[in-house]
């Protein structure tokens, strides 16, 4: 078997892994993915998931995503436990430059690297993480049923998510720093028009608190110094999304692809970015749902292409 791999996976989140799957079981004989940490992704950070189609019952993020590596192994995706610290591409051959100094070649390479939400920096927001503070509306408003929520951010994230746990939740508290929005005017009227929508401009959260069981409330500051206690069992943060992209920085700086002003990658329905043979899939990659399944279908997609471009190349 040639040195040459026939395809490089970066990350082992569910795209990664995904595209691991497909891509041996689909023909590619010599397949490594690059994990940092342990394979699984954020999601293995994530205390319940109830949205992943087929999986009843009350599993972890864990649970869910301890069979996959197995499942790709037995089809012959090899595995290296290392960080990748840029992708270069010379002719029609990647070049994957690993933390230890050493670099491997690729006719392909699917990057897979995901993204983190920021933190907004108040007390109590780490110590509660996945505790009541949560960073995703789609994964946890659900258990707030029927409850009383707050949300912090004035960006198009925190308004639509805001407006989805309205649908579901008693009330919303949205608490943003000023008094104007950065979201879309159409979402900003939306919003004010959502009758169990209460604004508290701004201002600032202090302080989450709660005790073994979670989050009881969040204590915000206003411009005058004014302090409000809000009495909600659950907190959102939606402050702005960093991609995971380092790995595309070249040496002269510019992204090995095009990106989004945002830093995600571009990619077409087919997961193809702008440079042939460099597939991107998952969080990382543009207008992203950012969901377990759709990181999963993003991979499939990807090495999809992947096999279709490597045999191209190779025949
Ligand atoms: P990730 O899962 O982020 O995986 C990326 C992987 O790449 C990581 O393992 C990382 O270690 C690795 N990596 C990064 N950089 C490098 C590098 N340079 N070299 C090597 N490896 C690298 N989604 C749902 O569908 N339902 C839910 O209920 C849900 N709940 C969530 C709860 C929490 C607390 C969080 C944080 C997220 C939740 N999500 C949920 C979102 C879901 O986890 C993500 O959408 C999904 O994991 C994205 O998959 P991914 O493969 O694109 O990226
Ligand atoms: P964003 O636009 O950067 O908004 C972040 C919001 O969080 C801002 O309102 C910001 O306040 C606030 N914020 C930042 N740091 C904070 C802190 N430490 N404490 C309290 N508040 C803080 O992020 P986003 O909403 O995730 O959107 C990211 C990009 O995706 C944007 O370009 C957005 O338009 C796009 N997007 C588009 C859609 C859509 O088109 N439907 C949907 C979602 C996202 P300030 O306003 O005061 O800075």
């Amino acid at each position: 078997m040639s040195n040459i791999l026939d395809c490089a996976i970066i990350g082992g989140g569910p795209a990664g892994l995904t595209a691991g799957l497909y891509t041996t079981r689909g023909g590619l004989e010599n397949v490594t993915m690059f994990e940092k940490g342990m394979p699984g992704g954020q999601i293995t950070s994530s205390s319940e998931i109830e949205n992943y189609p087929g999986v009843t019952g009350e599993i972890t993020g864990m649970d869910l995503m301890m069979p996959w590596p197995e499942q790709c192994q037995k089809f012959g995706l090899k595995h290296e436990m290392i960080e990748v610290t840029r992708i270069t591409k010379d002719g029609d051959l990647f070049k994957i430059h690993k933390a230890d100094g050493k670099t491997d070649e690729a006719h392909s390479v699917i990057i897979g690297t995901g993204s983190r939400p920021r933190r907004a920096g108040f007390k109590g927001e780490d110590e509660f993480f996945g505790k009541g503070v949560s960073t995703c509306a789609t994964c946890d408003g659900f258990f707030y049923k029927a409850k009383e929520v707050a949300v912090i951010g004035g960006g198009d994230t925190a308004l639509e998510e805001a407006l989805y746990l309205a649908k579901i939740c008693t009330k919303v508290y949205l608490i943003h720093r000023r008094d104007s929005f950065r979201s879309a005017p159409n979402t900003v009227e939306r919003l004010k028009r959502t009758q169990n929508i209460e604004l508290v401009l701004n201002s600032v959260p202090d302080e989450v608190y709660g005790d073994k069981m979670g989050v009881t409330g969040i204590k915000v500051k206003n411009h005058e110094g004014e302090i409000r206690d809000i009495q909600v069992p659950g907190v959102f943060t939606f402050v702005g999304n960093d991609v995971n992209n380092q790995t595309l920085i070249q040496e002269d700086g510019t992204f090995l692809c095009d990106m989004s002003e945002a830093g995600e990658v571009i990619v077409d329905i087919s997961m193809r970015t702008s440079v042939k043979g460099l597939f991107a899939a998952g969080d990382m990659r543009i207008a992203a749902p950012k969901q377990v399944v759709s990181a999963a279908g993003d991979g499939a997609v990807a090495a999809l292409q992947a096999i279709s471009y490597v045999d191209e190349l190779l025949n």
